[in-house]
């Protein structure tokens, strides 16, 4: 049993994350300012013993009483609709945010963990990406902010490991889909699902050709696990190889939620990546991780779930 402090636990993967470890019989302490989180992901674990909430920015100074077995860092806007409104905070729950958690972490003698992403390989030039692949990333572009912010994390949380001792696991996550994500957060999968439920035009950005590959968030957190347990420093790509180009997944989600909606174009985002497809031998062969659950499956288990939250208005 350990004693886990998890950064950004009440969002979609960070409370997905936190059901986990509480089955497993950890203690879980949440830090989330809600900016993008919903209490509604955490309210089922309200009064469970072993899980506390605290309300609370992370690029602020952070502490937390009592022993640390721990630091899970998954606080950060994380669709490019929130991390480009949000511009400022984005890169400071970055940095700022990742130093105080890895200071934590460092006070606590606990293992620190980072919730990183597949977006420091940015416009990739190898596809698929394995974890040696620098990426092509534009510092100055709109995504900066994000990608950038991600990738000083990594080599922060690398500078603590390298220069303290600090045991770290960096996690590289691939587009993950499931239910509590916001049916507004602008992510392709709850626009595209929301969009079908209710009978409106799918939006497709650009020419459609774009692809991405998508995991089902069951699969996702038990890679977190994994890697936190194992003994791999990382950075370890977890995502599902499966790659679908936007079309594809405009029609997979109209077949499985009976929808005849159109498919309209919208304009490309600004450094939209144009392939993203995990090379996920690392995981495979170092953790004993693979996905399981297909994207037919997870869009169903999701478009359930939309379409309860719909109904609920
Ligand atoms: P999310 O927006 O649902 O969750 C992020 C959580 O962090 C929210 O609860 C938000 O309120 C909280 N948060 C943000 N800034 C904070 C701050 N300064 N202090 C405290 N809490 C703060 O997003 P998610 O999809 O659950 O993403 C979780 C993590 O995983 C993020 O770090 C994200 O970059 C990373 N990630 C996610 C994906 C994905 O496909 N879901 C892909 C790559 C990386
Ligand atoms: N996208 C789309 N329609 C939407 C939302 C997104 O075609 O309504 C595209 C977007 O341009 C990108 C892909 O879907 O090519 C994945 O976008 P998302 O915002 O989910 O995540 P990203 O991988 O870009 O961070």
């Amino acid at each position: 049993m350990a004693r886990v402090v998890v950064t950004g636990g009440a969002g979609f993967l960070g409370s997905h994350l936190t059901d986990l470890l509480l089955e497993r019989g950890d203690e879980v302490v949440c830090i989330d300012n809600l900016v993008t989180g919903s209490t509604a992901n955490v309210e089922h674990l309200f009064g469970r013993p072993g899980y506390t909430m605290v309300h609370h920015d992370v690029s602020n100074y952070v502490w937390v009483p009592g022993p640390v077995d721990a630091v899970m860092h998954l606080a950060s806007p994380a669709s490019p609709v929130d991390y480009l409104q949000m511009p400022i905070q984005t890169l400071k729950v970055g940095s700022l945010g990742t130093h105080n958690c890895l200071g934590l972490a460092k006070a606590k003698g606990a293992r620190f963990f980072l919730a990183s992403t597949s977006e420091v390989y940015g416009d990739p030039q190898v596809h698929p990406q394995p974890e040696t692949y620098w990426g092509h990333v534009n510092p100055v572009g709109p995504r900066g902010v994000y990608d950038e912010a991600k990738r000083f994390a990594e080599a922060m949380t690398l500078a603590y490991h390298r220069h303290h001792g600090l045991q770290v696991r960096i996690v590289r996550i691939f587009n993950t889909f499931g239910p509590r994500m916001r049916l507004q957060d602008g992510r392709v999968v709850s626009n595209f699902l929301v969009q079908a439920l209710k009978g409106e035009p799918l939006t497709v950005y650009g020419e459609g050709t774009q692809t991405r590959s998508f995991c089902y968030v069951a699969d996702e957190v038990r890679g977190f696990l994994a890697l936190l347990d194992g003994e791999h420093t990382g950075p370890i790509n977890i995502g599902n190889p499966g790659e679908f180009t936007m079309l594809e997944l405009a029609d997979l989600v109209k077949d499985v939620t009976g929808s005849d909606s159109e498919i309209v174009h919208e304009a490309l985002p600004v450094d939209d990546p144009t392939q993203r497809k995990p090379d996920i031998t690392l995981a495979r062969t170092l953790l004993g991780w693979e996905p399981t659950v297909a994207l037919r499956e997870g869009l169903e288990r999701t478009a359930a779930y939309f379409a309860e939250q719909l109904r609920l208005g």
